[in-house]
């Protein structure tokens, strides 16, 4: 039977799934070489959405991903750190336009909310936008995406995992994973403290394919970087994600703004040390794109620029539940886990303690990577 679970990982998804082991009552122990949020989590755009994801069953974990941010968010008092707001998009150029229509049709097939909306309509959602910058009309309103709080969320999953008895241990990497047979019995910590453990859940994010490797586990990553700037307070009035073509932003609490573009991620610099940093000209760029997209932006200027790291397994989809052939080792990762993690954290949570839901996770199992069917040259699923 299990009873003590090892966690790997403070991250959202490191959260989720301690939150609802502890919830059924499973002893956890949170183990994560930094502090919770300290990864992708605390460096992320953290847009709830379903609109980019394919295949369907992709697509239709993240509706259920955004299902879960809802209810979770409605049933704690406080909860405000889910802000619904919808998701405005529209696109520059025949190509791209193209591409939106039939993303749009695609969602609107699946049973997505999804409404085209002419420049007025969208003005009157966004009044400060300028509406020179705006097309006459395909301009995509998505009602039922939005944005997250990732640390204030992860506040709220562990404090609520450690009144029931849950443990973190922080500031302390897993560098080993001891393996007698086809079961994990124990983890080794840097620190040279050694756990032992009925089961182990990878949450490493980004390093997911290093610990699935100490349990002798091949789970091929391709990460990506991308660049995040936060301005100062500014007087405007955005209420929403906005993805226009030049620049993606959403408002950041307090009056700031968080601001991405995909050109940004491009513009991320690796120094010999392995400190990431932005190229200073990319990033006042995209601060000036925003300020013509949105005139009232003008006197915003830069608070701070994350770098962070996409947890991307190999074929771009989630790798979520039990490994078979190591049978109480289990993964909890993915890109856009934002949106995924309180509904997949649940679902690998339940299989952990013996409720398997074959049906939920049957097209994220890791043995995908074994089969002959897994090519890296795959081409991607679409994902934010
Ligand atoms: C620029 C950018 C934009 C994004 N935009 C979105 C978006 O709009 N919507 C969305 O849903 N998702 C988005 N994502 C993806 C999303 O942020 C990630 O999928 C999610 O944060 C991953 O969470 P995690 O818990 O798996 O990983 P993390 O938050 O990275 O947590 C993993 C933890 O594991 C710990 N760890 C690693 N190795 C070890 C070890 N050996 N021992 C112990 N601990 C270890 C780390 O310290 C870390 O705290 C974006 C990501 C980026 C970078």
């Amino acid at each position: 039977m299990v009873e003590k679970v090892i966690v790997i990982g403070a991250g959202v998804y490191g959260a989720a799934v301690t939150a609802a082991l502890a919830r059924r009552g499973a002893r956890v122990l949170l183990v994560d070489a930094g502090a919770p949020a300290g990864g992708t989590s605390g460096s992320t755009f953290s847009w709830t959405n379903a609109s980019t994801k394919h295949p369907r069953s992709y697509h239709d974990l993240g509706v259920a991903g955004m299902a879960a941010h809802r209810g979770l968010a409605a049933e704690v008092p406080g909860g405000d750190w889910y802000h619904e707001g919808g998701n405005l998009q529209w696109a520059a150029g025949a190509d791209e336009r193209e591409k939106l229509r039939r993303k749009v049709a695609d969602v609107l097939d699946y049973g997505y909310e999804a409404r085209w909306l002419s420049r007025a309509e969208a003005l009157e959602l966004e009044p400060d936008l300028d509406p020179a910058e705006l097309p006459a009309d395909e301009i995509v309103h998505f009602p039922r995406e939005g944005w997250i709080e990732p640390a204030r969320l992860i506040d709220h999953l562990l404090s609520g995992a450690f009144s029931r008895g849950a443990v973190l241990v922080p500031d302390d990497a897993v560098i080993g994973l001891e393996v007698v047979g086809a079961v994990v019995c124990a983890v080794r910590l840097a620190s040279g403290r050694r756990l032992v453990a009925d089961a182990v859940v990878n949450c490493a994010g980004p390093r997911a394919g290093a610990i699935a490797g100490l349990a002798g586990l091949n789970l091929p990553m391709r990460n990506t970087r991308g660049v995040l700037v936060r301005t100062s307070p500014v007087e405007v009035s955005i209420s929403r994600v906005i993805h226009a073509p030049q620049v993606h932003l959403r408002p950041a609490g307090a009056g700031r703004l968080l601001l991405h573009t995909r050109a940004i991620d491009g513009a991320v610099r690796v120094s010999d040390t392995g400190e990431t940093s932005a190229d200073e000209s990319a990033v006042e760029e995209m601060l000036e794109a925003s300020r013509v997209l949105c005139p009232r932006i003008r006197p915003a200027t830069v608070e701070s620029i994350r770098v962070g790291e996409r947890p991307i397994p190999g074929d771009g989809l989630p790798v979520l539940g039990r490994a078979v052939e190591l049978p109480n080792f289990f993964f909890a990762v993915s890109h856009s886990g934002v949106t995924l993690s309180v509904y997949a954290g649940d679902l690998v949570a339940a299989e952990v303690l013996g409720e398997d839901r074959d049906e939920a996770l049957a097209a994220f199992r890791f043995e995908r990577f074994s089969s002959e069917r897994f090519s890296s040259e795959r081409p991607s699923p679409a994902g934010r």
